[in-house]
């Protein structure tokens, strides 16, 4: 049977009404799935972590191909749904709990001690709920260093965020960490038809795989930095830095480091490549 009649089947089942506040839209293209799943050539020596399975669309996908998957979601509702659905696997781990408040690198480990199993590469694989999609990125980038490659379903304005050039509107504190941390690739555009209910936006699944090419003496700052440089983008960069006390720095010591970098006074936040942001905390 195909995904769409299972989705419709589940929903009349356990009653789902599907939570806007939880962003969900269910994955019903079987196609769509597929290709996913080929995007992030999960192989049997893989774990996967899925965020938000929702009603296990995605996840069987998953679970044919993985060696193992940790499946966090939040919604007790759909814990049952996927505990029933999965009940031929055994190779998972699912958590009813918030992302943002998971440590994954000591789940994983955790899951390698039980099962006794060293991971080749520990993937994410997520159809991501829309509404915290920049803090989920920026968690899996900042903090969780165990995980290799992440191949996610974003609005596609925010996946366009995610590869923008500078100079442009969509260039921004996304666009730099992502450059920082990865090589990113849009891969696909989803229709909203693909899910159910449609969301009001076009998505795209994009591949992020972590590949850190630059040296920075400190990454904190940089950071510090990329944020506070943006926090007022009309401004002058310079005037939002001392604004927002980067480094606690005056204006004196940002227009001294500035002329050090040749860096014109009047820049903007926005035209920075991110070897220029990277020149600026080496140069400190
Ligand atoms: N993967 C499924 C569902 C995607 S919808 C599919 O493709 O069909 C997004 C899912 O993320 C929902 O199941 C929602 O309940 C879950 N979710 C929302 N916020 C979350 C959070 N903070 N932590 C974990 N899961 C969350």
């Amino acid at each position: 049977m195909n995904t769409l009649n299972i989705t419709k089947q589940i929903i009349k089942k356990y009653n789902i009404k599907a939570n806007k506040r939880y962003g969900q839209n269910f994955l019903i293209d079987d196609n769509i799935l597929q290709n996913i799943t080929e995007v992030a050539e999960i192989t049997s020596k893989d774990l996967v972590i899925e965020i938000g399975p929702g009603l296990g669309n995605l996840t069987e996908y998953i679970l044919n191909k993985a060696a193992y998957a940790l499946l966090i979601e939040i919604d007790s509702k759909m814990i049952d749904v996927l505990t029933d659905r999965l009940k031929e696997y055994s190779n998972y781990t699912l958590l009813n709990e918030d992302i943002l408040k998971v440590n994954i690198n000591q789940v994983v480990n955790k899951i390698e001690q039980q099962q006794n199993i060293k991971f080749e590469k520990v993937k994410v694989v997520a159809n991501l709920p829309y509404y915290i999609t920049t803090p989920i990125i920026f968690k899996i980038l900042e903090d969780e260093n165990i995980i290799s490659d992440i191949t996610v379903m974003v609005q596609k304005e925010v996946a366009l965020r995610m590869v923008a050039k500078n100079n442009s509107k969509d260039y921004g504190i996304l666009t730099l960490m992502v450059e920082y941390f990865c090589d990113a690739n849009i891969k696909l555009e989803v229709s909203p038809n693909c899910f159910i209910p449609p969301p009001n936006v076009t998505s795209s699944v994009i591949l992020l795989k972590k590949n850190k090419k630059y040296k920075v003496n400190n990454e904190k700052l940089l950071f510090e930095l990329i944020h506070k440089a943006f926090a007022q983008r009309r401004k002058k960069m310079i005037n939002s830095l001392e604004a927002n006390k980067f480094n606690n720095m005056n204006k004196k010591q940002v227009e001294d480091l500035f002329l050090k970098c040749n860096i014109d006074f009047n820049t903007r936040a926005e035209q920075l490549d991110i070897k220029q942001y990277i020149d600026i905390v080496n140069n400190i």
